[in-house]
């Protein structure tokens, strides 16, 4: 069987080792939990042997975190407080805890216990691509956060359509706290809502629209009937014209524009169904006058700025200006840690990607609205081409909306579903996104582990880079040539990147995606933008080393993380910088073999 013991003791560790291995076992055995979580998700085991009192993480905390993303794995607990039934108790509590021994350990007795363990294995949690999660009601506590960053979890988004600026303070501390307890960078992404258009009020919380029947929306607010109802963007009403379709609760419901008018106008219902109160309303053929930053955008900006958040996601944008009036709110604002996504699912949005693709600094295809804004039919293409588009200009995409909508009420996908994440993983995508399912779903974790595996097995056949990208990574001028070297290596076990300031890993995000790349920063702020790009694992060292102790010390870290192992070869890379002897040095590449 293959067995990893966790152990501080040494001579502990030694003893376990050699009767296991004398038994015919295949052992491995690291110092801490942490360690030992790292390894056992990179590696595969049949069963783990775990201490319960270790510096770091402890035994408690490496069970916890297993019982998230391996929960059928076995764990035998050997522990030197097994009299207390406290501590028993609590140990056998966990589900993933097959058994409690006393120290020192009864090898007769440990090897009955292995004797009725089956073989299996555990299963690597690494992907290269990132899991973007809507945190809502059914994941804002601070230990289900927690569990979401094990399970897969790379950036948190809080929707600002929803919760007041105080609720979204404590979901944010929460996540703050749990990216501290679990050591993982975590991206916080604030969507703000933009010009959505509602309905106002409706009677009975609900009418039915007969469909042909004439009827009337008007600016002054009114509950509304069957014949007439207000929305709350009043500004709405001037801009429709004769024609137009007015599409009412995601597109189930349609009306027809049949009169003009300043302060209402008259429609024809075309499709019918009951109309609720706010509801959304989506003007496909209108050109709004409607600003893209409301008032209630700009007020939602300023919390995002004074909190640090990492991202913020514009809604409906239409044009690159929009994008650029927000980055110049940002830019006077003096922080410049807050980087700008915008939300393409209008059709003007998709009109002028390629120059919105160019303003901003990530992309969302919110195929939510898109699919109502434009014929749902054409949004795949349009995904696809996005996709294209954002890995040629290097800017990291998020494809959203209803990828695992089912599993909001159901415990396992359905296939469709998942051919939905693997295709747009297959196309390039940086990150898949979650709303529903994680804010409200009855299982968030669940999915975020369900997401993860999706992509891991989508993962495993890797387009390796074919003779046309490798002429188009080399006829590429923009790319750091040392960046070009280390990508286009077939024999490295990794790439390391020392990259102070996160200027150069989104190069090495959109051309390395065959082996890890180990970004190393001193900057937290960096490893959180970091979070939203394909493939990068942050290394962050915030000591003063020199170049040197620094790949030393970032090689240790990414062999005990199980990324690289004595005799690999790994590229290290890094950008432009005077050196310690004043050479300007524009970039530099290093083939290493680790000891
Ligand atoms: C969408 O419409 O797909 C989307 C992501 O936007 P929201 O969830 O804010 O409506």
């Amino acid at each position: 069987m293959r067995i990893l013991i966790l152990e501080d003791s040494k001579p502990g560790r030694l003893l376990l080792t050699s009767r296991l291995e004398k038994e015919g076992h295949r052992v491995d055995s690291v110092e801490n939990g942490r360690q030992g979580f790292l390894m056992a998700t990179s590696h595969q085991y049949d069963i783990f042997i775990s201490d319960l009192l270790m510096p770091g993480w402890d035994g408690y905390k490496f069970i916890e975190a297993m019982e998230v993303v391996c929960p059928n794995m076995p764990i035998i607990v050997v522990s030197g407080s097994y009299e207390e039934k406290e501590i028993r108790d609590r140990v056998t509590s966990y589900g993933n805890v097959l058994n409690i021994l006393p120290k020192p350990i009864d090898f007769k007795w440990l090897f009955e216990v292995l004797a009725t363990v089956k073989e299996q294995s555990t299963e690597s949690v690494r992907k290269m691509a990132r899991i973007v999660c809507t945190i809502g009601p059914a994941s804002d506590a601070p230990e289900t956060i927690g569990k979401m960053i094990l399970a897969g979890m790379d950036v948190a988004r809080l929707n600002f359509s929803h919760g007041s600026h105080e609720s979204h303070a404590k979901t944010l501390q929460a996540i703050r706290d749990a990216e501290e307890k679990w050591g993982k960078p975590i991206a916080v992404l604030q969507d703000l809502c933009g010009p959505k258009i509602r309905t106002g009020a409706m009677k009975d919380n609900g009418v039915l629209l007969e469909r042909g029947k004439r009827l009337v929306i008007q600016t002054e607010p009114i509950e509304g009937t069957a014949t007439r109802f207000s929305t709350i963007a009043p500004e709405i009403i001037a801009d429709l014209r004769h024609g137009d379709q007015v599409l009412l609760d995601d597109g189930l419901l349609e009306l027809k524009v049949v009169k003009e008018g300043h302060d209402e106008v008259e429609c024809q219902v075309v499709v019918g169904g009951t109309l609720k109160s706010s509801k959304g309303i989506n003007l496909p053929m209108t050109s709004l006058s409607l600003p893209s930053v409301t008032d209630k955008d700009k007020a939602d900006l300023q919390w995002g700025l004074n909190h640090s958040v990492d991202y913020v996601a514009l809604s409906f944008v239409r044009t690159p200006e929009e994008i650029l009036e927000i980055k110049d709110i940002i830019h006077t604002s003096g922080k410049r840690d807050l980087l700008v996504v915008a939300k393409i699912e209008k059709p003007e949005a998709v009109e002028n990607i390629r120059a919105i693709i160019n303003a901003t600094d990530a992309i969302m295809i919110a195929r939510g609205d898109m699919g109502v804004e434009l014929p749902a039919a054409k949004v795949p293409r349009i995904q696809h081409e996005i996709i294209r588009m954002c890995w040629q200009e290097n800017t990291p995409v998020i494809t959203a909306t209803q990828m695992l909508d089912s599993m909001t009420y159901n415990n396992r996908p359905t296939r469709a579903e998942v051919t939905d994440v693997s295709v747009a993983v297959k196309d390039g995508t940086d990150a898949v996104m979650l709303s529903g399912e994680t804010a409200a779903g009855m299982d968030p974790v669940n999915v975020v582990r369900t997401m993860a595996s999706i992509i891991r097995e989508e993962e495993n056949y890797p387009d390796s880079m074919g003779k046309d990208q490798c002429q188009l990574l080399i006829a590429d001028g923009s790319t750091n040539p040392a960046i070009t070297a280390a990508a286009s290596l077939n024999n490295s076990a990794a790439t390391m990147l020392l990259d102070a300031h996160g200027t150069l890993f989104p190069q090495l995000s959109k051309w390395n995606r065959k082996v890890p790349s180990l970004l190393v920063t001193k900057s937290l702020h960096v490893a959180r933008h970091a979070s939203l790009y394909k493939n990068i694992v942050p290394i962050i060292i915030r000591e003063k080393l020199n170049r040197d102790q620094m790949v030393f010390r970032a090689m240790e870290t990414a062999k005990e993380w199980g990324y690289i192992k004595t005799n690999d070869v790994v590229a290290v890379v890094e950008g432009g910088r005077l050196t310690q002897g004043g050479i300007p040095q524009m970039g530099a590449f290093q083939l290493v073999l680790v000891e």
